[in-house]
């Protein structure tokens, strides 16, 4: 018998209907020979009410109490859930984070998972009962109610799937799967009907709003299969494929365009150009778990670099307060920071084989009147930092020129070539 993890998102257990056909998924999937657990984010909303309230009470609440209460939001849903299976005559159970256990290190709001417990899982599907098991949440070494970051029930799912060694991890949403850019911006996105795990990672870290990443890296590090669907239609979604089979020439050359702008850009002026500096710099701001995505440092003249780098901007008031310090330290000049941008990327494992990309993007982008601030790339990303305003003229423009409403397979005359060339 294959074992599936279904997992349901905020929109699929808003209320009783969309719980009841959350339900009859379940059973439909048992029906079709298939040992289910299930995994649910809290009720559409919940998570942001319950961390507003817990900011009614005090400006700055200890990170250990909003754990507490905004874990709750999943504890409430994967009991409904299970209510509602048992009433269909479906043998159901649910568990938080604590009772599997689901065990991270210990930090609060975005803590990272490093085990779980499978044993009382197994014994539980094993009796043919679907274990309905609240995401999003877990407990540190000492006992401490964790949470896994916004969009963390996603990491539970795949993490669970890891370890039961499920045959597929199903994301069900409000969407059909994952589209070529987002529909709200640009209307005439498709849904792809594969893409493989490593655009995934890409997508997810520019911030499409798919998949949280660090279910992404989890299902690729542990080779997790993984569908994303609908909870609202019976479409198919999209397939993730673990790569290496799609290196043909049917790979289209690019998936997706994402932006981003929830972003946030810092410049140190006038660093002095001497060795360990950029670990002076990174050390203090990687010790406060901010995440830096990209860096330019600028050749310097008279022994003096600028250094420019970029931020998640939630992370732009903590960043800034240690800036101040690190600045004096190193003996900088000072720094700047802007709130006001926005990353784009297109990505594509197609940028392997084929050339032209980065001008393309570049040149579409030049075309709408949009300035590049930044550009970084991987072997199928390229990434532009511009103007927070120019963030969706952009989008629509590169997925117009990259022909992305439609399946944008190379022809195949065209020779492969092996290096992206700028
Ligand atoms: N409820 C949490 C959130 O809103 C986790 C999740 O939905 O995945 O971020
Ligand atoms: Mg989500």
């Amino acid at each position: 018998m294959k074992l599936v993890v279904e997992k349901f998102g905020g929109s699929s257990v808003a209320d009783r209907i969309r719980i009841e056909a959350c339900a009859d998924r379940i059973v439909r999937t048992r029906k079709e020979g298939n040992a289910v657990a299930a995994v649910v984010s809290a009720m559409y909303g919940e998570t942001n009410r319950l961390i507003d309230m817990a900011h009614q009470y005090a400006l700055e609440p200890s990170r250990r109490e909003v754990d507490a209460m905004i874990s709750t939001g999943e504890q409430v849903s994967s009991a409904l859930l299970a209510i509602t299976l048992q009433k269909k005559g479906c043998p159901a159970r649910s568990f938080t984070g604590a009772q599997i256990a689901i065990v991270t290190e210990p930090v609060h709001g975005k803590a990272r998972v490093s085990r779980v417990d499978v044993e009382k899982l197994e014994k539980v599907i094993a009796d043919g009962i679907v274990p309905v098991i609240a995401g999003f949440q877990g407990i540190d070494e000492e006992g401490n109610i964790t949470t896994l970051g916004r969009g963390g029930s996603d990491t539970t799912a795949v993490a669970i799937a890891a370890a039961l060694r499920a045959d597929e991890c199903r994301i069900y949403s409000d969407v059909d799967g994952i589209f070529t850019a987002d529909p709200n911006t640009v209307p005439d996105a498709r849904v792809l009907d594969q893409i493989t795990i490593e655009e995934i990672l890409e997508l997810a870290g520019v911030g499409a709003k798919v998949l949280q990443i660090r279910a992404v890296e989890f299902a690729y590090k542990y080779h997790v299969p993984m569908r994303v669907l609908s909870s609202f239609k019976d479409v198919p979604g999209t397939s993730i494929t673990l790569g290496e089979d799609t290196m043909d020439m049917e790979q289209p050359l690019i998936s997706g365009v994402a932006y981003n702008i929830n972003e946030a850009k810092f410049t140190i002026l006038g660093v002095p150009d001497r060795p360990g500096i950029a670990s002076q710099v990174f050390s203090p701001i990687a010790d406060a778990h901010i995440n830096v995505d990209m860096i330019i440092q600028n050749i310097g003249t008279d022994n003096n670099t600028d250094l420019t780098f970029t931020i998640d901007r939630n992370e732009y008031a903590s960043c800034g307060r240690i800036l101040d310090d690190v600045v004096a330290q190193i003996g900088a000049r000072g720094y700047t920071g802007s709130q006001d941008i926005a990353k784009i990327s297109v990505v594509g494992v197609g940028m392997r084989s084929h050339t032209g990309i980065a001008t393309k993007m570049f040149t579409t982008l030049a075309n709408e009147g949009i300035n590049i601030q930044m550009i970084s790339t991987s072997e199928i990303k390229i990434s532009v930092i511009v103007d927070e305003k120019y963030a969706k003229l952009g989008v629509r423009a590169l997925h117009d020129a990259f022909n992305l409403s439609e399946n944008n397979v190379p022809d195949r005359e065209e020779a492969p070539q092996a290096v992206l060339q700028m």
